[in-house]
């Protein structure tokens, strides 16, 4: 009898349980649905952006140069979720992958979507161990991919041809470019393009390259970043992903007099920290951690 006392307990207590998870699953699903929210992280030198659509999927744009990035994800995630949808990697530069590296150890990734381009690193290395072992599915990024997420959808807008296998004499010029669009709320995400790549793209007919927020190219090296590409792109904020005080002096004088020029909105999470933006698909808010 007193066995059966404890079993019932147990079930109890455990039916109890899967309706707080459940419940907390419908809210967070419900408060997904309302806006689209991206977080550029602060994580030192590097880039690591996290984005989740109204429809409630997850996506990670690089992960920084360590496992900072997790205490990051552990924050924008619910406790128990372990799931992120898609993983994009700009370009395989040790301060876009390495955290990468660590999500991929922790997270079941349902796509990763790459370049596939060559590069000799132990972390690169490790990174596609990772794929094979997980056996995660993979994309190889090129212009004019359209990858829908609910009602927000990502734009490839860059790299043009295939780049699986091959080599790169400059690798920041392969990155992924990306434009995620929900309702009049745009977002260009540069990776570390530089200002070749912005003058291809303005040169190409990839559509309305105008973007509300811009991710500034190569964590605002002068490299990036040109006034005729801002004159085009005319974003109401612009993002630079930098490390305090870094060895690069990331980001570059003519870089911020350029985009003090059109009038953008600065951030920088070397000195705002994390920068989160909120769209409802029309306005933009936006918080910053300091
Ligand atoms: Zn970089």
């Amino acid at each position: 009898m007193f066995l059966i006392e404890k079993i019932k307990k147990f079930i109890f207590s455990i039916l109890v349980i899967t309706a707080i998870l459940t419940w907390t699953a419908v809210y967070y699903a419900e408060a997904g649905n309302k806006a689209l929210k991206v977080v550029f992280f602060d994580i030192g030198q590097g880039d690591s952006i996290f984005v989740e659509t109204p429809s409630g999927h997850q996506v990670l744009i690089d992960g920084g140069p360590s496992s900072t990035v997790l205490s990051k994800l552990g924050r924008e995630l619910a406790f128990y979720d372990r799931d992120l949808d898609m993983i994009i990697l700009t370009h395989p530069d040790s301060d876009h992958l390495n955290g990468i590296v660590e999500v991929l150890e922790r997270y079941n990734v349902d796509l990763i979507l790459w370049t596939g381009i060559e590069h000799t690193t132990i972390a690169y290395q490790e990174f596609k161990n990772l794929i094979n072992q997980k056996n995660i599915k993979t994309k190889i990024a090129m212009s004019g991919q359209i990858i829908e997420l609910g009602q927000a959808v990502f734009y490839i807008l860059w790299p043009s041809d295939n780049l699986e296998n091959r080599t790169s004499y400059n690798i920041n010029s392969t990155s992924i470019v990306a434009q995620l669009v929900y309702g009049e709320s745009e977002f260009l995400f540069m990776g570390d393009a530089e200002s070749r790549i912005e003058t291809e793209l303005i040169a190409s007919d990839f559509g309305n390259l105008q973007s509300d927020v811009l991710k500034v190219g190569h964590h605002g090296s002068k490299t990036s970043t040109s006034l005729e590409f801002l004159k085009t792109i005319r974003p109401k904020a612009s993002v630079i992903s930098c490390g305090l005080k870094n060895k690069y002096k990331h980001p570059h004088e003519n870089t911020l007099q350029n985009l003090q020029s059109i009038n953008t909105k600065v951030f920088r999470t070397d000195l705002n920290g994390d920068v989160k933006m909120i769209s409802n698909g029309e306005n933009i808010h936006i918080k910053t951690g300091k």
